[in-house]
């Protein structure tokens, strides 16, 4: 588990250096931080995030969905890309990291959008369509537990919850790794799946990258 110090640190510079409602500038101040103190925290940073973003500025979800806000970085970051109308749900198990995600988020702007919703995926995902009236997702970002993504992506197909053209993209499928979910996605005949290759966030010399599998 994260130092959780570290966030606060992180997250109380943010809030004392950015312009209070722009997204962009919470982004430039996280990445400016986090580059130059060398942070050791997990989030997905700017190399790997502009993968993603361009699969959100292709793909236009208008209902995405976020496994593990951990301080709420890619829910700026993909929060800021919705367009108006449209919704991001995140779901995260930690009450400390949810709470700190809900208040970068409203600091930057984006609490018309994005949606935080506490407890486990397992938990929470067989309750999205009753509980928040959504019929299915058009994209999921995943980075929570890495030995979530294969069940929780199973689960989410078996809610009724991803239909032709819905979008999973992946984080971290290298580093630490989800070899299980890559196997999975890679071999169901329901994805074609397409890895990006890249570098974890601030550790160009680590290699990682994002899986985007749309489902088929
Ligand atoms: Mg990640």
């Amino acid at each position: 588990m994260e130092n959780v110090t570290d966030i606060d640190s992180i997250v109380g510079h943010i809030k004392k250096n950015a312009r209070k409602g722009d997204p962009e500038s919470v982004l430039k101040v996280a990445d400016d931080f986090c580059s130059k103190n060398a942070r050791q925290s997990m989030h997905i940073g700017p190399e790997k995030g502009s993968i993603v973003d361009d699969i959100f500025r292709e793909h236009k979800p208008k209902i995405a969905l976020e496994l593990g806000a951990y301080w709420g970085y890619s829910a700026v970051r993909y929060g800021r890309l919705m367009e108006p109308g449209t919704k991001y749900f995140s779901i995260e198990f930690s009450p400390r990291f949810l709470q700190v995600a809900k208040d970068l988020v409203e600091f930057a702007g984006l609490s018309d959008v994005v949606t935080f919703i506490e407890g486990s995926s397992e938990d929470v995902i067989p309750r999205l369509k009753k509980d928040y009236n959504i019929d299915s997702v058009d994209l999921v970002f995943i980075d929570h537990d890495k030995t979530l993504y294969k069940p929780d992506v199973i689960r989410l197909d078996e809610c009724g919850l991803l239909k032709k053209g819905s979008v999973m993209a992946a984080d971290n499928v290298l580093c630490p790794g989800a070899p299980d979910y890559l196997e999975y996605v890679r071999s169901s005949p329901k994805f074609i799946s397409t890895f990006y290759e890249s570098s974890l966030n601030y550790r160009p010399e680590i290699k990682d990258g994002i899986e985007k599998s749309v489902y088929l």
